[in-house]
């Protein structure tokens, strides 16, 4: 009812190039208009901009990292992992039958993969992936480590939230974690000596206030060969932007936009890499600390809170797999 939190707003140009004269607002929207909005906190308004240089589209004013707990102050984490809980129990039988053969371990990843990439579970690897070091920035509660762990892999997670930390710690199915942002754990002591082969970001990126020092971070701590991946919303028009902007505003920092020039702009920042990237078409979730549903109450969703603004509105994702050479000579 009362708005008593005021969260600490600042503007600033692109978050990668830092040249206003590159941006411009394409879209408005109103905190208080967010499907998530907390109605604890004061409503602003704000303005997605597009950088034509870096390819992305990047919200206007952000919020200073310590309001990032208010803005998830209506959700329950409680509930989100008794959902995930219900949802991934089919995927947690296959996976606790992992000595498939080859062919059938293959064509289940495929098949999940595509099922659960940008809604529930983690992508799963086809093969190869024991003994490997698998690091996820933004771990929620666990769920995805705990796959990883039980397929073979080494695991780490790092999760912003304290709320987190009873779950994380479970003296059952303990997952090594820091509760800290990621560009601020003390990796020298934690990294895996040759660094972790997969980092992943799942709807984690997107919201790093500055993702050219988290890119060059997760690079430093990438094994020669390793992949970092990231699946999160891609916006390739304003209404796009719109739709995602209406579900995660203030939450999201930047869009990736124009997938050509986003690719020059990683390049930018990490010459070796070697790119490669998938969109999804009219899927949708919310994945937040809460919230996390199915498909298809996920669609049901959409269509019940935005009515005709679904309509013009295709919500897309995007995985992301940013590769570092093979070789001794590669390695930073
Ligand atoms: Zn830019």
């Amino acid at each position: 009812m009362e708005n008593s939190i005021r969260i600490s707003l600042y503007s600033a140009p692109c978050p990668y190039c830092g040249n206003p004269a590159n941006s411009q607002p394409v879209v408005r929207i109103q905190y208080a208009d967010t499907v998530d909005a907390n109605p604890r906190i004061e409503n602003f308004e704000g303005s997605g901009d597009v950088c034509t240089n870096c390819g992305i589209y990047f919200v206007n004013p952000r919020y200073i990292s310590d309001a990032f707990k208010y803005l998830y102050g209506s959700l329950s984490i409680q509930s989100a992992t008794a959902v995930k809980r219900f949802a991934s129990l089919p995927v947690r039988y296959l996976l606790q039958n992992w000595n498939h053969p080859r062919f059938v371990r293959r064509t289940l990843a495929r098949a999940l993969g595509t099922c659960f990439e940008s809604i529930l579970m983690p992508p799963l690897p086809p093969d190869g992936f024991a003994g490997k070091h698998v690091l996820d920035v933004g771990c929620g509660d666990g769920t995805h480590l705990r796959s990883y762990k039980r397929m073979g892999y080494n695991v780490f997670g790092t999760e912003v939230l304290p709320e987190y930390a009873r779950q994380l710690d479970a003296p059952a199915d303990a997952v090594p974690h820091a509760i800290a942002d990621f560009t601020d754990v003390d990796w020298d002591r934690i990294r895996p000596p040759g660094g972790f082969d997969l980092i992943i970001f799942q709807s984690v990126f997107y919201r790093l206030p500055d993702p050219a020092k988290a890119l060059r971070a997760a690079w430093q701590l990438l094994a020669p060969g390793g992949t970092l991946l990231r699946i999160e919303p891609y916006c390739p028009s304003p209404d796009a932007l719109r739709f995602m902007m209406t579900f995660n505003f203030p939450q999201g920092f930047t869009f990736v936009h124009d997938l050509t020039r986003y690719r020059e702009t990683v390049r930018r920042f990490l010459p070796d890499a070697t790119i490669s990237s998938r969109v999804f078409h009219g899927r949708s979730h919310k994945h937040a600390t809460g919230n996390e549903l199915t498909l298809l109450t996920a669609l049901g969703d959409i269509v019940r809170r935005l009515g005709c603004q679904a309509a013009s509105s295709e919500p897309w994702f995007i995985r992301l797999e940013i590769r570092k050479p093979d070789g001794p000579g590669s390695a930073e």
